[in-house]
């Protein structure tokens, strides 16, 4: 089976390639070892999502000690945005740079944020995003304003960003990718952070990047299809294959193409070019340099669960506040402490894990009444956090925790914050090793092949026609989402393959 390009994963990376590159009427093949994610009412059903685990994949991992976890990974078409909050943000300029951090250096990457900017403006056209520029104070420059307006605060964000207006702070409405106003889809459905979309108003990879790419009739997408291997040719700097499985078929199968883009997601790229290994490459694909697989990040973060005990809490889509006043320190400390911003709405069926010892109507009560924050602070890429390949069909996954004293100091500053704003806090809980929603970092881009996996268009030092561009390339990990980043990135790599795949 040939193709002119194959790209494996339809996640955030896969997407904006195979969109970028669908123009030149290039043969492509997009390979998704996922469905497409059914739309049935268990989609806005917390109960499901959250208890039962019904889209979590059924995958066994261990950890660093050994012990076996289910990760909270997501295989459908349009990857891990199928769940994922909306929140699109720009790293800030400076994220970009060589940055201090209490605990040792954030490094700087090959390209400066100016590189991106244009790319950042297209993705955030892709996506839809709404948002209002002028409120954060870390702001990078922008080439024009958002495509749309914000969502709008309901009452209880709209109290709880003036008083902390009048604390002082600099509340900024969080850029949000969501169909949402006049002829939007948006139902404000109050399930949105962490749930599938039933009626696809979430602007995400499989709505925004797969489905237009696939309008014209030179991209085909294969779902259910897992590739578990890349072959290359007897020099080793050619990937000539990729060896697929098909849902329903016994054996695998070969698909050729001059061109391969890998963006299966951080972890799984990293563990797909190990798991090809050969004689001349011992240590897997890309990975002369030793990095594939080493510098795992994926963030700091702790949930707060705040009640303000008069009211109950009916926002329906509660993530509008984001505050960056103390992302670089600010005046709580010398070295950056992180984002704020308001988490999806907590239900009570989310709170039998971490409240187990609470009765129901405890729970029910909390949930009703709660305001619900995400404390985000940036993991710092270590050498001995690793992803490896664990048997035929397993990983393990050694998270080395950095920066966790500036984490700990930022959750006390927001606790004070909080306090300071009225707030009552009801339980602080930070996020496990399980849940690698912002997994990034495991083949880094650099300008030196030494210490580097990809150069700064995210193709592979060691082969002339393999690019990765999920976020596997990060250098950091920054203290924001990742997805815009992992778009625009992405869209940049797709303009300039435009130029190689058209000659
Ligand atoms: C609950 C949750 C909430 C989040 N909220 C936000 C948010 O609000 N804002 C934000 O910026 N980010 C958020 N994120 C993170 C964001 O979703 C990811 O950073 C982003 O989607 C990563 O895109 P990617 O292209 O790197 O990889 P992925 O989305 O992981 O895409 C990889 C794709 O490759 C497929 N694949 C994997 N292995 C193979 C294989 N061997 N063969 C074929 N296909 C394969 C996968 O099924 C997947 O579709 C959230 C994540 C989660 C889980």
């Amino acid at each position: 089976m040939d193709f002119d390009v194959v790209i494996i994963g339809s996640g955030v990376g896969g997407g904006a390639v195979a969109l970028s590159l669908m123009p030149t009427g290039a043969r492509i093949l997009l390979i998704e070892r996922g469905p497409r994610l059914p739309r049935e009412p268990q989609n806005r059903d917390a109960e499901a999502v959250f208890v039962e685990k019904r889209y979590r994949s059924t995958e066994t991992w261990f950890d660093g000690r050994g012990q076996p976890f289910r990760p909270g990974q997501y295989y459908f078409v349009g990857g891990h945005t199928k769940f994922y909050g909306t929140a699109m943000f720009r790293f800030r300029e400076r994220d970009f740079e060589a940055v201090e951090h209490e605990e040792g250096v954030s490094p700087a990457w090959p390209i400066r944020y100016s590189d991106l900017e244009p790319y950042y403006a297209q993705a955030e056209r892709l996506f839809g995003v709404r948002g209002r520029a002028g409120d954060d104070p870390t702001e990078p420059p922008r080439s024009g304003p958002y495509p749309h307006a914000p969502v709008p605060h309901e009452p209880i964000s709209a109290d709880l960003a003036a008083r902390m207006q009048a604390l002082g702070l600099h509340p900024s409405m969080m850029p949000a990718a969501i169909d949402f106003g006049d002829g939007g889809r948006c139902e404000r459905c109050g399930t949105c952070d962490a749930f599938p979309c039933l009626i696809d108003a979430k602007n995400d990879a499989e709505t925004c990047l797969v489905n237009p790419a696939l309008r014209q009739p030179n991209v085909t997408l294969w779902t259910e299809s897992l590739v578990s291997r890349l072959l290359t040719d007897e020099t080793g700097k050619r990937v000539v294959a990729a060896q697929v499985t098909r849902k329903g078929n016994a054996q695998s199968e070969l698909v050729h193409a001059p061109l391969f883009v890998l963006a299966a997601g951080a972890i799984n790229s990293s563990v797909l070019l190990q798991r090809s290994a050969t004689s001349r490459h011992p240590h897997g694909l890309a990975n002369s340099s030793g990095v594939v697989g080493r510098h795992y990040m994926n963030h700091n973060c702790t949930a707060f669960l705040t009640i303000d005990a008069r009211r109950v809490n009916e926002t329906r889509f509660p993530k509008t506040i984001s505050i960056n006043d103390f992302y670089f320190g600010g005046t709580a400390s010398r070295h950056p402490l992180g984002n704020l911003q308001l988490l999806g709405k907590i239900q009570e069926p989310m709170l039998r894990g971490p409240m187990s010892w609470a009765p129901r109507p405890v729970r029910a009560w909390i949930a009703r009444h709660s305001i619900d924050w995400y404390v985000m602070s940036e993991d710092l890429p270590h050498p001995e956090s690793t992803v490896r390949p664990r048997g035929e069909d397993s990983i393990e996954m050694r998270w080395y925790r950095t920066n966790m004293r500036a984490h700990r100091r930022w959750v006390d500053t927001t606790r004070r914050l909080l306090r300071d704003a009225g707030l009552g806090i009801v339980l602080s809980r930070p996020f496990g090793e399980d849940t690698p929603s912002h997994q990034c970092g495991t083949a880094r881009f650099g300008t030196d092949p030494a210490t580097s996996a990809l150069d700064p268009y995210c193709k592979a030092w060691d082969h002339d026609n393999l690019y990765v561009v999920d976020a596997s390339f990060f250098p950091s990990s920054a203290a924001l989402n990742p997805a815009l980043t992992v778009a625009a990135q992405a869209l940049r790599v797709g303009e300039h393959l435009r130029g190689i795949v058209r000659q």
